[in-house]
């Protein structure tokens, strides 16, 4: 473990200034995300390469599906969560504590360059509980000439967020919703935070953003509309994916309705150039078409892309310029 950043010692316990929850954390307790520890009049990130998954994934399988198609990415996954989602889709290893073994900065960049990756993905949890780790790897994996992805919950304090961000190249940030009443009592999350976060991240990177539509929870047409509606006063080039959610950890309604997600991309492409629709076998949806002449730009089925009418960023028939990195 390594002495943790941003925090201030308060008359008796330590205030954590990472994430906006802005934990009290008595002397021996950890905070809410469990990453940070109060001992010896210090806060500590305890799971300092501490590391519960590696995996090399698909780009797309970010998703991120407009950030060098086709290549793939080595994906890891610290055992940590400042959000606790009822129906977190991988609750087993970011809401509880289980074996975790240590990836030093040094043994992460011997198993990158054994493996032909594009860069890390740091993902399947919340990257952002691994803060002091990505700001060591992130600058060794730049060095080596990686990328470095985050797919995350955007929930981070602007200070951190604007030091970590020069050694981020993508990221896909969790939206998922647009009801701060939601955000707070039921995810424990803040949605102005996350708002910030895109924001400030597509400034400054590529960004795309996913919206799991949760039965019951985000999933009327009202609350859809004004997600888009945001995404869409940002800028209409971003990626949005609209993913089926499916019961699992607290949560047991059904799975997205199929009719829910066709009318959340139809209602997006009306808005939008790049929407998709994941964890859902869909004739169009996991495909980019030009947004000027329509033409089939990257075809995808199962993970399987093939990059069909782009001229280096450009589509090959109409010439339009398209929001991709290669
Ligand atoms: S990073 Fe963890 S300890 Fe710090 S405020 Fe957020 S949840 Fe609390």
């Amino acid at each position: 473990m390594v002495e943790a950043r941003y925090y201030e010692k308060k008359n008796g316990y330590i205030e954590c200034q990472l994430c906006p929850h802005y934990c009290k954390i008595q002397p021996g307790k950890l905070g809410a995300c469990r990453a940070r520890k109060n001992e010896s009049d210090k806060l500590w990130a305890i799971n300092y390469g501490e590391t519960t998954s590696v995996a090399l994934d698909p780009m797309e399988k970010k998703p991120l599906y407009h950030f060098f198609p086709g290549s793939q990415i080595l994906s890891i996954a610290c055992n940590s969560c400042n959000m606790h989602c009822p129906f977190c889709q991988n609750w087993e290893i970011s809401q509880t504590a289980v074996k975790t073994e240590q990836l030093s900065p040094e043994l992460l960049l011997k198993i990158f360059h054994d493996h032909s990756s594009i860069g890390i993905a740091y993902t399947y949890t919340e990257p952002l509980m691994w803060f002091e780790y990505l700001l060591d790897v992130g600058e060794l994996i730049h060095n080596e000439g990686g990328k470095n992805v985050l797919v995350t919950n955007g929930l981070l304090n602007e200070k951190p967020l604007l030091e970590l961000i020069p050694l981020i190249d993508a990221m896909n940030i969790d939206l998922k919703t647009m009801d701060p009443e939601t955000y707070k009592n039921i995810l424990f999350g803040d949605l102005d935070t996350v708002k910030r976060t895109i924001e400030t991240a597509h400034q400054k990177c590529h960004i795309e953003i996913t919206n799991l539509l949760v039965t019951g929870l985000n999933d009327k047409k009202r609350d859809i509309d004004r997600l888009i509606d945001y995404v869409a006063s940002i800028d209409k080039d971003i990626p949005l994916h609209f993913s089926r959610y499916y019961p699992n950890y607290k949560y047991d309604k059904p799975p997205t309705s199929i009719k829910r997600l066709e009318y959340a991309y139809e209602r997006a492409k009306e808005k939008l150039n790049y929407v998709y629709l994941g964890n859902i076998p869909a004739a169009d949806g996991a495909n980019t078409y030009c947004p000027e002449c329509g033409v089939l730009l990257i075809e995808r089925m199962y993970f399987r892309t093939l990059i069909k009418g782009l001229d280096g960023t450009r589509c090959a028939s109409c010439g339009k310029e398209i929001n991709i990195v290669l």
